[in-house]
Protein backbone atom coordinates (compact mmCIF):
# COMPACT_ATOMS: atom_id res chain seq x y z
CA UNK A 1 0.00 0.00 0.00
CA UNK A 2 1.85 2.53 -1.36
CA UNK A 3 1.33 6.01 -2.76
CA UNK A 4 3.34 7.28 -5.76
CA UNK A 5 3.80 10.84 -6.75
CA UNK A 6 4.20 10.31 -10.03
CA UNK A 7 5.87 13.73 -12.29
CA UNK A 8 5.13 13.77 -16.29
CA UNK A 9 6.17 15.82 -18.77
CA UNK A 10 5.34 19.34 -19.25
CA UNK A 11 5.50 19.70 -23.37
CA UNK A 12 8.22 17.21 -24.65
CA UNK A 13 6.92 13.41 -23.90
CA UNK A 14 10.83 12.69 -23.86
CA UNK A 15 10.98 14.47 -20.28
CA UNK A 16 9.75 11.25 -18.54
CA UNK A 17 12.17 9.18 -16.33
CA UNK A 18 12.81 6.01 -16.30
CA UNK A 19 11.50 5.48 -12.65
CA UNK A 20 8.38 7.00 -13.63
CA UNK A 21 7.95 4.44 -16.36
CA UNK A 22 8.40 1.29 -14.23
CA UNK A 23 6.36 2.43 -11.38
CA UNK A 24 3.27 3.65 -13.82
CA UNK A 25 3.98 0.32 -15.59
CA UNK A 26 3.85 -1.71 -11.67
CA UNK A 27 0.88 0.11 -10.23
CA UNK A 28 -2.61 -1.37 -9.56
CA UNK A 29 -3.67 1.99 -10.12
CA UNK A 30 -3.43 5.36 -11.71
CA UNK A 31 -5.20 8.25 -9.85
CA UNK A 32 -5.14 11.39 -12.76
CA UNK A 33 -6.88 14.67 -13.40
CA UNK A 34 -8.09 14.06 -16.25
CA UNK A 35 -8.07 10.65 -17.75
CA UNK A 36 -8.63 10.75 -21.50
CA UNK A 37 -5.06 13.30 -21.31
CA UNK A 38 -3.86 10.83 -18.89
CA UNK A 39 -4.87 8.30 -21.62
CA UNK A 40 -2.69 9.64 -23.96
CA UNK A 41 0.67 9.62 -22.18
CA UNK A 42 0.06 6.21 -21.23
CA UNK A 43 -0.43 4.99 -24.82
CA UNK A 44 2.61 6.66 -26.00
CA UNK A 45 4.16 4.58 -23.15
CA UNK A 46 2.71 1.25 -24.06
CA UNK A 47 1.35 1.35 -20.42
CA UNK A 48 -2.19 -0.38 -20.31
CA UNK A 49 -3.24 0.88 -16.55
CA UNK A 50 -6.60 1.72 -15.01
CA UNK A 51 -7.28 5.01 -14.08
CA UNK A 52 -9.51 6.71 -11.69
CA UNK A 53 -10.47 10.55 -11.95
CA UNK A 54 -9.09 12.75 -9.67
CA UNK A 55 -9.72 16.49 -9.81
CA UNK A 56 -9.78 19.75 -7.94
CA UNK A 57 -13.34 19.84 -7.71
CA UNK A 58 -13.95 16.29 -6.27
CA UNK A 59 -10.55 15.69 -4.94
CA UNK A 60 -11.65 15.29 -0.82
CA UNK A 61 -14.51 13.22 -1.40
CA UNK A 62 -12.34 10.74 -4.04
CA UNK A 63 -9.45 10.83 -1.65
CA UNK A 64 -11.25 8.62 0.67
CA UNK A 65 -12.14 6.01 -1.71
CA UNK A 66 -8.53 6.08 -2.93
CA UNK A 67 -7.48 5.98 0.75
CA UNK A 68 -9.80 2.63 1.42
CA UNK A 69 -8.19 1.01 -2.05
CA UNK A 70 -4.44 1.68 -0.29
CA UNK A 71 -5.30 0.26 3.31
CA UNK A 72 -6.84 -2.68 1.41
CA UNK A 73 -3.37 -3.00 -0.11
CA UNK A 74 -3.09 -1.38 -3.68
CA UNK A 75 -0.71 0.48 -4.87
CA UNK A 76 -1.62 3.88 -6.42
CA UNK A 77 0.19 6.83 -8.50
CA UNK A 78 -0.96 10.26 -8.73
CA UNK A 79 0.09 12.39 -11.82
CA UNK A 80 -1.50 15.11 -13.41
CA UNK A 81 -2.13 16.34 -16.87
CA UNK A 82 1.45 18.18 -17.02
CA UNK A 83 4.18 18.40 -14.37
CA UNK A 84 4.21 17.46 -10.62
CA UNK A 85 1.24 16.82 -9.06
CA UNK A 86 0.24 19.22 -6.43
CA UNK A 87 2.38 22.16 -7.77
CA UNK A 88 -0.87 24.07 -9.00
CA UNK A 89 -2.55 20.67 -9.50
CA UNK A 90 -4.39 18.42 -7.59
CA UNK A 91 -2.89 15.85 -4.97
CA UNK A 92 -2.56 17.94 -1.60
CA UNK A 93 -5.81 16.37 0.45
CA UNK A 94 -4.50 12.67 -0.58
CA UNK A 95 -1.34 13.19 0.43
CA UNK A 96 -2.34 14.84 3.73
CA UNK A 97 -5.07 12.11 4.25
CA UNK A 98 -2.35 9.29 3.21
CA UNK A 99 0.32 10.74 5.98
CA UNK A 100 -2.88 11.22 8.49
CA UNK A 101 -3.48 6.87 7.76
CA UNK A 102 0.49 6.09 8.02
CA UNK A 103 0.06 5.62 4.21
CA UNK A 104 3.55 5.34 2.48
CA UNK A 105 3.86 8.39 0.11
CA UNK A 106 6.94 8.25 -2.34
CA UNK A 107 8.45 11.03 -4.26
CA UNK A 108 9.00 10.22 -8.22
CA UNK A 109 10.39 13.50 -9.34
CA UNK A 110 10.51 14.79 -12.64
CA UNK A 111 9.64 18.03 -14.57
CA UNK A 112 7.86 20.98 -12.81
CA UNK A 113 7.37 24.40 -15.02
CA UNK A 114 8.35 26.55 -12.27
CA UNK A 115 11.86 25.06 -11.32
CA UNK A 116 12.59 24.13 -15.57
CA UNK A 117 11.90 28.29 -15.49
CA UNK A 118 13.98 29.74 -13.02
CA UNK A 119 16.45 27.33 -13.82
CA UNK A 120 16.99 29.61 -17.07
CA UNK A 121 16.49 32.90 -16.03
CA UNK A 122 19.71 34.39 -14.99
CA UNK A 123 17.64 35.37 -11.59
CA UNK A 124 19.00 34.57 -8.37
CA UNK A 125 17.88 31.20 -7.81
CA UNK A 126 19.26 30.37 -3.96
CA UNK A 127 15.89 31.80 -2.45
CA UNK A 128 12.92 32.05 -4.27
CA UNK A 129 9.24 31.76 -3.47
CA UNK A 130 6.45 30.47 -5.96
CA UNK A 131 3.24 32.00 -5.83
CA UNK A 132 1.56 29.96 -8.23
CA UNK A 133 -1.18 31.90 -10.15
CA UNK A 134 -2.46 35.84 -8.59
CA UNK A 135 -5.95 36.14 -8.50
CA UNK A 136 -7.98 36.48 -11.16
CA UNK A 137 -9.93 40.00 -9.95
CA UNK A 138 -8.24 42.85 -10.81
CA UNK A 139 -8.39 44.42 -7.48
CA UNK A 140 -7.36 40.61 -5.53
CA UNK A 141 -4.04 40.81 -8.32
CA UNK A 142 -3.52 44.24 -7.00
CA UNK A 143 -3.88 43.69 -3.59
CA UNK A 144 -1.30 40.61 -3.86
CA UNK A 145 0.98 42.46 -5.61
CA UNK A 146 1.30 45.32 -3.34
CA UNK A 147 1.91 42.87 -0.75
CA UNK A 148 5.07 41.26 -2.54
CA UNK A 149 6.49 44.76 -3.35
CA UNK A 150 9.05 44.55 -1.28
CA UNK A 151 10.21 40.59 -1.53
CA UNK A 152 13.72 40.43 -1.76
CA UNK A 153 13.74 36.97 -2.90
CA UNK A 154 12.95 35.72 -6.47
CA UNK A 155 9.40 34.92 -7.63
CA UNK A 156 7.55 32.44 -9.81
CA UNK A 157 4.55 32.70 -11.23
CA UNK A 158 2.03 30.78 -13.71
CA UNK A 159 -0.06 32.73 -16.09
CA UNK A 160 -2.59 31.56 -19.03
CA UNK A 161 -2.62 33.29 -21.80
CA UNK A 162 -5.96 35.31 -21.37
CA UNK A 163 -4.62 37.07 -18.16
CA UNK A 164 -1.14 37.33 -19.27
CA UNK A 165 -1.62 41.09 -20.15
CA UNK A 166 -3.37 42.13 -17.32
CA UNK A 167 -1.27 41.00 -14.67
CA UNK A 168 1.70 42.39 -16.21
CA UNK A 169 0.09 45.81 -16.85
CA UNK A 170 -1.11 45.17 -13.01
CA UNK A 171 2.44 44.43 -12.06
CA UNK A 172 3.79 47.93 -13.63
CA UNK A 173 1.23 49.79 -11.99
CA UNK A 174 2.27 48.34 -8.70
CA UNK A 175 5.85 47.81 -8.86
CA UNK A 176 6.94 50.16 -11.26
CA UNK A 177 8.13 49.53 -15.13
CA UNK A 178 11.24 49.06 -14.38
CA UNK A 179 11.07 45.69 -12.89
CA UNK A 180 12.88 42.63 -14.52
CA UNK A 181 10.97 40.06 -15.93
CA UNK A 182 11.76 36.91 -17.49
CA UNK A 183 9.16 35.57 -19.44
CA UNK A 184 9.10 31.55 -20.25
CA UNK A 185 6.80 30.29 -22.90
CA UNK A 186 5.80 27.20 -23.91
CA UNK A 187 8.57 25.18 -21.98
CA UNK A 188 9.83 21.83 -23.67
CA UNK A 189 7.83 22.06 -26.50
CA UNK A 190 8.12 23.91 -30.17
CA UNK A 191 7.64 27.37 -29.47
CA UNK A 192 10.04 27.20 -26.29
CA UNK A 193 10.96 31.04 -25.72
CA UNK A 194 12.68 32.37 -23.06
CA UNK A 195 12.67 36.37 -22.84
CA UNK A 196 14.42 39.22 -20.62
CA UNK A 197 12.76 42.45 -20.76
CA UNK A 198 11.64 45.41 -18.15
CA UNK A 199 8.47 44.66 -17.67
CA UNK A 200 7.53 48.21 -19.51
CA UNK A 201 9.32 46.43 -22.74
CA UNK A 202 7.81 42.99 -22.13
CA UNK A 203 4.20 44.17 -22.43
CA UNK A 204 5.88 46.30 -26.06
CA UNK A 205 7.19 42.95 -27.18
CA UNK A 206 3.52 41.41 -26.49
CA UNK A 207 1.51 43.86 -28.16
CA UNK A 208 4.05 44.27 -31.13
CA UNK A 209 2.52 40.58 -32.63
CA UNK A 210 -0.28 38.88 -30.48
CA UNK A 211 1.06 35.32 -30.83
CA UNK A 212 3.52 35.45 -28.24
CA UNK A 213 0.65 35.88 -26.18
CA UNK A 214 -0.47 32.38 -26.86
CA UNK A 215 0.61 29.20 -24.85
CA UNK A 216 1.91 28.69 -21.22
CA UNK A 217 4.04 31.11 -19.13
CA UNK A 218 6.15 30.91 -16.22
CA UNK A 219 6.99 34.68 -14.75
CA UNK A 220 10.02 34.93 -13.28
CA UNK A 221 10.71 38.70 -11.37
CA UNK A 222 13.54 39.86 -9.81
CA UNK A 223 13.03 40.53 -5.95
CA UNK A 224 13.51 43.90 -4.59
CA UNK A 225 16.71 45.19 -3.82
CA UNK A 226 16.97 47.34 -0.91
CA UNK A 227 19.54 50.53 -0.96
CA UNK A 228 19.69 53.09 1.58
CA UNK A 229 18.23 56.24 -0.15
CA UNK A 230 15.65 53.66 -1.38
CA UNK A 231 11.87 54.86 -0.82
CA UNK A 232 9.42 52.16 0.77
CA UNK A 233 8.29 50.58 -1.98
CA UNK A 234 4.90 50.31 -0.27
CA UNK A 235 4.78 54.12 0.20
CA UNK A 236 5.25 54.06 -4.09
CA UNK A 237 2.06 51.33 -4.31
CA UNK A 238 -0.01 53.66 -2.22
CA UNK A 239 1.12 56.85 -4.80
CA UNK A 240 0.31 54.88 -7.93
CA UNK A 241 -2.99 53.69 -6.14
CA UNK A 242 -3.74 57.37 -4.94
CA UNK A 243 -2.82 58.86 -8.26
CA UNK A 244 -5.30 57.28 -10.19
CA UNK A 245 -8.14 58.78 -7.97
CA UNK A 246 -6.90 61.82 -7.07
CA UNK A 247 -4.86 65.05 -8.29
CA UNK A 248 -1.35 64.20 -7.89
CA UNK A 249 -0.21 67.10 -5.38
CA UNK A 250 -2.78 65.43 -2.80
CA UNK A 251 -2.00 61.83 -3.67
CA UNK A 252 1.67 62.87 -2.97
CA UNK A 253 0.51 65.03 0.22
CA UNK A 254 -1.96 62.11 1.63
CA UNK A 255 1.09 59.41 1.21
CA UNK A 256 3.68 61.65 2.58
CA UNK A 257 1.77 61.71 4.95
CA UNK A 258 1.12 58.19 5.95
CA UNK A 259 4.74 56.98 5.38
CA UNK A 260 6.58 60.26 7.00
CA UNK A 261 8.67 61.39 3.61
CA UNK A 262 9.10 64.42 1.85
CA UNK A 263 5.73 65.47 -0.15
CA UNK A 264 8.53 66.64 -3.34
CA UNK A 265 9.85 63.79 -3.37
CA UNK A 266 6.69 61.86 -3.82
CA UNK A 267 5.43 64.36 -6.15
CA UNK A 268 8.41 64.03 -8.29
CA UNK A 269 8.31 60.10 -8.26
CA UNK A 270 4.62 60.54 -9.37
CA UNK A 271 5.28 63.24 -12.09
CA UNK A 272 8.15 60.78 -13.74
CA UNK A 273 5.31 57.95 -13.58
CA UNK A 274 2.87 59.93 -15.66
CA UNK A 275 5.27 60.53 -18.55
N1 LIG B 1 1.96 20.83 -12.17
C1 LIG B 1 2.48 21.71 -13.19
C2 LIG B 1 3.99 21.91 -12.96
O1 LIG B 1 4.61 21.05 -12.33
O2 LIG B 1 4.55 22.89 -13.44
C3 LIG B 1 1.72 23.02 -13.27
C4 LIG B 1 0.27 22.86 -13.61
S1 LIG B 1 -0.61 24.35 -13.72
C5 LIG B 1 -2.26 23.79 -13.74
C6 LIG B 1 -0.41 24.83 -15.40
C7 LIG B 1 0.45 26.06 -15.54
O3 LIG B 1 1.83 25.70 -15.44
C8 LIG B 1 0.34 26.75 -16.91
O4 LIG B 1 -0.75 27.66 -16.96
C9 LIG B 1 1.65 27.48 -16.99
O5 LIG B 1 1.64 28.66 -16.22
C10 LIG B 1 2.62 26.47 -16.31
N2 LIG B 1 3.17 25.56 -17.33
C11 LIG B 1 2.89 24.25 -17.50
N3 LIG B 1 3.60 23.76 -18.53
C12 LIG B 1 4.33 24.79 -19.03
C13 LIG B 1 5.27 24.91 -20.10
N4 LIG B 1 5.56 23.89 -20.88
N5 LIG B 1 5.84 26.12 -20.31
C14 LIG B 1 5.54 27.17 -19.52
N6 LIG B 1 4.66 27.10 -18.51
C15 LIG B 1 4.07 25.93 -18.26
Amino acid sequence: MTLYIVATPIGNLDDITLRAIDTLKRVDLIAAEDTRHSGLLLQHLGIKAKLFALHDHNEQEKSNVLIEKLQSGLSIALISDAGTPLINDPGYHLVKACRENDIKVVPIPGACAAIAALCVSGLPSDKFIYEGFLPAKTKARQDSLAKLIDEPRTMIFYESTHRLLDTLNDMQTIWGSDKQIILAKELTKTWETIVSFKVSELINWLNEDPTRQKGEFVLIVHGHNKTDDDIDPKAISTLKLLQKELPLKKAAAITAEIYGLKKNQLYQIGLSAEQ
